[in-house]
């Protein structure tokens, strides 16, 4: 496992390693077309890095960096598993977004895996939006649908961070309407 190969810039303008996550054990912070693009902002690995420290446990993402082919290629697909928002919504090419696999930990028990993750979350950040319930009442409605039962997707929350930095290409405009801590 080789580390300190996921680097990036975070929104001040320095680089970030990922401490964490390296290309052999999580290519998923790659965009999955077969491109693979790595362009996700350093202060989301920073996140990640200490969500995985405070989680002790693997964090996988079930999707990190889309380049335009493959957001568009997912949207024409299934529009209610993706939803609408790009990974990559400002205008320097990074990804602000990713979606975030509930590990098993946060799975057993009584309320939903989405909700106890969502809330692990917004302990270590009160202001990244989080999409969940969207993404958790199409899954309840897939398990429900013994046709669909094989192709449910695994819980997952959409992590996002677009207009919370202040980047170097951030819309003021855009910024002012993406509230922080919304959750959909
Ligand atoms: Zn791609």
């Amino acid at each position: 496992m080789k580390y300190g190969q996921y680097s990036s810039e975070l929104h001040d303008g320095t680089i970030y390693t990922a401490r964490w996550f390296a290309p052999e054990t999580d290519p998923e912070l790659m965009c999955r077309c077969g491109c693979r693009k790595f362009a996700i902002i350093g202060d989301m690995l920073m996140f990640l890095d200490e969500l995985r420290d405070a989680a002790e446990c693997p964090i996988w993402t079930t999707s990190g960096t889309r380049c335009r082919a493959h957001q568009e290629h997912l949207l024409q697909n299934n529009p209610n598993a993706v939803g609408n928002t790009p990974h990559e919504i400002q205008t320097d090419g990074l990804s602000y977004a990713i979606d975030s696999l509930v590990p098993e930990k946060f799975r057993n028990y009584s309320k939903q895996p989405e909700e106890l993750y969502r809330d692990f979350i917004r302990k270590h950040h009160p202001t990244v939006r989080i999409g969940w319930r969207k993404y958790m009442l199409y899954r309840l409605k897939l398990l429900d649908s013994p046709t669909h039962r094989t192709f449910a997707p695994q819980p997952f929350v959409h992590i996002d961070m677009a207009y919370l930095l202040e980047g170097r290409h951030m819309n003021p405009i855009k910024a002012a309407a993406w509230r922080p801590g919304v959750e959909w």
